[in-house]
């Protein structure tokens, strides 16, 4: 930080202490580019960094500022050990030298060698010392890991859901579309809607209409594969993100949620008392080669559209996007 001249702010050292973890691969790449290209770390780039690869403006302040006194103090320390390390070392070879010269004068070094023992058994004492002391400092250094890994967990977290938020969907698309576009794969997306949610709510609550959104949650992650991500897109909109799989396969999929969200029986957990079924439409579509995320998502909402004016509780691909069109 300090060859690049990056002031030691709570949330520069996040960055680099990431960076020097090498986790997320990108925020390393970004900044070697920044590096090799011999640009300048500002404020602009340094916030910029921070809030592309870290957290959101005032996010876990808190964390990011524990982190900074505690690598303060980390650092303290080593410096310390290295210090005294470097002091104890140059007195002994100074005692050693004495030694040897008293040796080659004739007196008898006994005395010497004894104080030399003696002095050496000291250093060696506070080496061992300083030793604890800095491996302690290192296992602070992992909590402060951990702290770390469970505040970027948050930030890419939907806590009414528990599914992976917009940024996590933004970051895991970004990977995906580079995957997609080097191997050739195919990669898809469902945008998921829930039919009628409003009437829903207004006739039972939105605590209720909480409940159904998690279990929609539910049906979606345990509906995809682990290599999928699975994200709630907005309020009541939830997503899936299927590298490797075409429009077919996707929508296969989606029609396999959509069945499963139809079957689903609720009731109030107060009263026993039996809540009308939920469906949801789904919206399918297949990335193209250079677009961006969000053109994708326009087709999967438009098809959703589609969905939605056909009748809802159905899945409709980008295919039939025309058809809708016409129809509409
Ligand atoms: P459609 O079939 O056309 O999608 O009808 P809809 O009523 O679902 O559509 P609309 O977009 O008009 O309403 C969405 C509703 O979703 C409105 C809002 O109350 C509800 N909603 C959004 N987020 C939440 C949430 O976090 N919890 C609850 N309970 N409801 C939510
Ligand atoms: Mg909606
Ligand atoms: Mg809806």
């Amino acid at each position: 930080m300090a060859e690049q001249r990056v002031p030691p702010t709570p949330n520069n050292f996040h960055v680099w202490f990431k960076y020097s973890l090498g986790t997320p691969p990108e925020l390393r790449r970004a900044i070697d580019i920044l590096i090799g290209n011999k640009l300048k770390f500002n404020v602009a780039v340094n916030q910029d960094l921070f809030e592309t690869y870290i957290g959101s403006k005032g996010a876990d302040d808190a964390v990011a500022h524990d982190v900074s006194q505690q690598l303060h103090s980390v650092m303290a320390s080593a410096r310390q050990f290295l210090t005294t390390a470097i002091a104890d070392n140059r007195t002994q070879m100074a005692a050693i030298s004495d030694v040897t010269a008293q040796t080659e004068a004739g007196v008898d070094p006994k005395p010497l060698v004894a104080s030399l023992m003696n002095e050496l058994a000291k250093a060696a004492t506070r080496a061992t010392k300083l030793e604890a002391g800095f491996a302690e400092k290192s296992r602070e250094l992992d909590t402060i890991r951990d702290s770390l890994n469970k505040s970027e967990e948050r930030a890419r977290t939907d806590t009414l859901t528990g599914l992976p938020n917009r940024r996590a969907l933004d970051e895991f698309f970004r990977q995906a579309q580079i995957a997609a576009m080097e191997q050739g794969d195919p990669l898809s997306a469902l945008l998921i809607d829930i039919d009628h949610f409003k009437r829903f709510n207004d006739e039972y609550g939105h605590g209720v209409g909480d409940h159904v959104l998690r279990l929609m949650a539910k049906v979606l992650r345990e509906g995809v594969r682990e290599i999928d991500l699975p994200a709630r897109y907005g309020g009541e909109e939830l997503i899936a993100v299927l590298p490797g799989a075409d429009l077919a396969t996707c929508a296969t999929v989606a029609e396999r949620i959509r069945r499963l969200i139809a079957e689903c029986h609720l009731s109030r957990r107060s009263t026993g008392e039996a809540l009308p079924g939920i469906t949801v439409s789904i919206g399918v579509g297949q990335f193209q080669l250079g677009e961006s995320m969000a053109d994708l998502i326009d087709r999967c909402d438009r098809a959703l559209y589609v969905a939605k004016r056909g009748g809802r509780n159905r899945v409709v691909t980008e295919n039939e996007l025309d058809l809708g069109l016409r129809a509409g």
